[in-house]
């Protein structure tokens, strides 16, 4: 069974401290196959934190991650394999758009015919076949996170992690995006955990909802039931309610 396959993702008491700051203080989560999880919160409650914990660039404290019966975080982020976006996209200045997508398929060493094929369904998939050849200083903002993303996914992950993929956007366009980060989840078929602060977008992207607070997670539920039902008072603040 390959990894893509997985039935469920599962956070175990994730804890991570740096010093004597708790920032994750035992986050316990279950994530199916196929689920959009927006992981919502203030700045500064834990959100990159456990997204890098999950990606396997920061080491927990305490806690496991587990993929089925696999348990995944004693591994690094490449055995992982999982697909990152990231605020700031780090495209490569000097390769092509094409080049940039095939990235990953280079560093597996998959056959030339292969990565050409998927390169090529990636750019499809993200409606930028005409924008292969050009560097990512020719191409606009939101061509450029378009071309992330394409990278993130080419390699056909399990698990796709976005850490506030659409903030440095323009509002036009991060409702384009919006709708595009959808789409193509819902044809990747893989599980993907979006990390945010704007409640809009969490409610308008997200099959559930984390609501993570000081490093704790404070409410989870589809987007209606945290909207209809907050649980505390600081999330029914923080979903927008006033009086
Ligand atoms: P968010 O992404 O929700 O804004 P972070 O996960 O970045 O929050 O940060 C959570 C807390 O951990 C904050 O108090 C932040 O200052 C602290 N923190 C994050 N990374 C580090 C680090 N490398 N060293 C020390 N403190 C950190
Ligand atoms: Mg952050």
């Amino acid at each position: 069974m390959s990894s893509k396959e997985f039935r469920q993702l599962r956070l175990e008491n994730m804890s991570r401290d740096f010093g004597l700051l708790n920032a994750l203080k035992g986050v316990n989560l279950t994530v199916q196959r196929g689920e959009f999880v927006a992981l919502l919160g203030p700045s500064g409650c834990g959100k990159s934190t456990a997204l890098n914990c999950l990606a396997g660039l920061l080491p927990l404290t305490a806690g496991s991650i587990w993929l089925d019966e696999a348990r995944i975080d004693l591994l690094g982020p490449e055995a992982r394999g999982f697909g990152m976006v990231f605020q700031n996209y780090a495209l490569f200045p000097h390769m092509s758009v094409r080049k940039n997508i095939g990235f990953g398929l280079r560093m597996q060493r998959r056959p030339k015919a292969e990565i050409a094929r998927k390169v090529e369904e990636a750019l499809k998939l993200v409606r930028l076949e005409a924008q292969a050849e050009k560097l990512p200083g020719q191409i606009s903002g939101g061509q450029q996170q378009r071309v992330a993303i394409a990278r993130a996914i080419v390699v056909e992950p399990p698990l796709v992690l976005m850490d506030e993929p659409l903030s440095n956007l323009d509002a036009k366009l991060r409702l384009e995006m919006r709708a595009e980060i959808r789409r193509i989840h819902n044809l990747l078929g893989c599980a993907t955990i979006y990390v945010t602060h704007d409640q809009d977008e969490a409610l308008s992207l997200a099959d559930r909802i984390v609501v993570l607070r000081d490093g704790q997670v404070r409410q989870v539920g589809t987007p209606e039931a945290l909207y209809a039902r907050p649980e505390h008072a600081d999330v029914a603040e923080f979903m927008g309610y006033r009086n």
